[in-house]
């Protein structure tokens, strides 16, 4: 049989690994993404996405299919409660209001619903091939290409295809990765976790305390915590397991979920479950040759602050464009190198934020367990740096041989605090602008090619661009192609200082000229 070739393989169809094909469908990219399950993850695992997710989905036209299945607004927030029949003890809202920073907010989305919608996108896209119950088995690199051996696990036979390249979206165990021998660095484990998906009545105390996340603190319930799916029946139940070995039966699972309601006989379904390591890792390289490394397989994150979808998937469209650019023959293969020159310091950044957060909540536990209630309300107040975190999510700077910027120096990031500037390497800020009549975010400007924002005036020649002639590029002059509606423009994007702003396809900014 013809073995068949395709410019990316994509190992992984988490939500990494669909939106990486995603990605590669915007750019007319062929790819083949395999599973090796017969279809998505059906445990939730993330939830909250976060306002950088969401404006992909936003530009994607996928918002008002995630939103769908959004917990309510009055539901973000993090409760702390004794015991989930009990009492308060502290409320940490997540800020979850429109502000004039996005077109879009964060949002509580169980994962399993994200990758259904993106799964229902790609059955629908030209460019992109789903095939589950099929597992790479081995994979061998070689100049040009990669020859993977995959498994059809309906007809258990084995066959080879081949790829120009390959995304290791295979989770936080990759083979691929250990294949590689690429070391993870960092802490491998901050404590084994069990999660338990369960159908749960338990509206008898929560009717009334919407939460995304109960953190329990009573001394039989010590640090359990109770994750809401959909807040009426659906729940994930989590526990540190003192034993890393605990066998992990459907009666085990059982006796779990009664420990949180003080065996109270409720109606109860279990789902799945799933034990996990709270690691803090990076990988020492992104790329080996042909082959990324993408979402967990990159890294991972301890969930505390709910980072790792969200730092994953915009790792996987920063891959997907430049994929794009190579495959189509606009770029050299340099611009791939850039991937890792640009997020891995952003992982290093949120897994080290990531990992603060753990240690807050660790030490909350603490103060409580000591009885000292002082303490534990002071703790509770700073656990509003974990939740709210617009730097993190809007302000990163890129540094990289693709961002040509006046001083090529690291630019601090505040987690909490996000500035809107023009500042080469960092997500360009959003406004209102009105193009053809129609009022929209300056952000949907940026889909597939460079554009290059013109001040009124402006004298730019293309040629004086740091980016090669053959990268697609689309002018837009202000105050003819487009209005600012708010002036928001003038000020965010320092209108006073450049004509010139080049974006990136993955609205980053490029370049400014005076
Ligand atoms: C309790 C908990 C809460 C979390 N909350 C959040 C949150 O709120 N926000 C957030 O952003 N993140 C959160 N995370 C993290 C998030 O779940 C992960 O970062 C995310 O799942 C990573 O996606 P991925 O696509 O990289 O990998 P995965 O989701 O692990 O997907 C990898 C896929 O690859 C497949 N695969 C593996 N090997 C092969 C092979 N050889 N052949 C074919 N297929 C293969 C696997 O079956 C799997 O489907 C949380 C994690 C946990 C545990």
């Amino acid at each position: 049989m013809q073995q068949q070739k395709y410019p990316v393989l994509i190992c992984g169809a988490g939500p990494c690994g669909l939106a990486a094909s995603y990605v590669l469908n915007q750019f007319g990219i062929n790819n083949l993404i395999i599973e090796k399950h017969p279809g998505t993850s059906k445990h939730p695992k993330a939830r909250g996405v976060n306002v950088r997710t969401m404006e992909f989905f936003h530009n994607w036209g996928l918002e008002d299919e995630i939103r769908q299945h959004e917990l309510p607004i009055k539901a973000r927030r993090i409760l702390w409660m004794d015991e989930i029949q009990g009492q308060i003890l502290a409320e940490i809202a997540v800020d979850a209001k429109q502000n004039k920073y996005s077109p879009t907010t964060g949002c509580s989305v169980p994962q399993n619903f994200i990758e259904d919608v993106l799964v229902k996108a790609l059955k629908k896209s030209q460019h992109s091939e789903l095939n589950f119950a099929t597992e790479l088995m081995n994979f061998s690199q070689h100049e040009d290409h990669i020859v993977c051996q995959l498994l059809d696990k309906n007809t258990n036979k084995k066959y080879e295809v081949a790829c120009e390249y390959l995304i290791a979206a295979d989770g936080a165990h990759s083979s691929i990765r250990n294949a590689l021998n690429i070391p993870m660095l960092g802490v491998p484990s901050l404590g084994t976790y069990l999660t338990i998906y369960a159908h749960a009545d338990l509206s008898l105390w929560l009717k009334d305390k919407q939460a995304v996340v109960y953190t329990l603190a009573s001394k039989s319930q010590m640090g359990h915590f109770l994750m809401a799916v959909d807040h009426i029946d659906k729940w994930i139940f989590g526990k540190y397991l003192e034993d890393p070995a605990t066998k992990i039966t459907p009666d085990y699972c059982n006796s779990v979920i009664q420990s949180f309601v003080n065996g109270k006989k409720i109606p109860l379904e279990l789902i799945s479950s799933s034990t996990w390591d709270m690691a803090a890792l990076n990988a020492e390289k992104y790329q080996n040759g042909r082959i990324f490394l993408v979402g967990d397989a990159a890294h991972r994150l301890p969930p505390t602050g709910g980072m790792g979808m969200n730092t994953g998937f915009a790792g996987a469209q920063n891959l997907a464009w430049k994929l794009g650019y190579v495959l189509n023959n606009y770029a050299d293969e340099s611009l791939l190198k850039t991937y890792e020159e640009e997020r891995q310091p952003v992982a290093t950044y949120t897994l080290e934020w990531a990992s603060r957060n753990a240690k807050r909540i660790f030490n909350m536990l603490d103060a409580y367990r000591k009885g000292d209630l002082q303490l534990f309300q002071e703790l509770a107040k700073d656990q509003d740096q974990h939740v709210n975190h617009t730097g993190l999510d809007l302000g990163m700077v890129y540094l990289s041989g693709a961002i040509y910027s006046e001083n090529h120096a690291p630019v601090a990031v505040d987690a909490n605090t996000y500035n809107p500037a023009s500042t080469p390497g960092m997500r360009a800020p959003h406004c209102e602008i009105m193009v053809n009549g129609k009022s929209q975010s300056i952000l949907n400007l940026f889909q597939d090619k460079y554009v290059l924002l013109l001040s009124q005036n402006a004298q730019v020649s293309p040629n004086s661009l740091p980016i090669p002639a053959s990268y697609p590029l689309k002018s837009y002059r202000h105050k003819v192609d487009f209005a600012d509606i708010n002036n928001d423009y003038v000020q965010y994007y320092n209108l006073d200082t450049y004509q010139a702003i080049l974006v990136r396809p993955d609205g980053h900014i490029a370049f400014r000229m005076a």
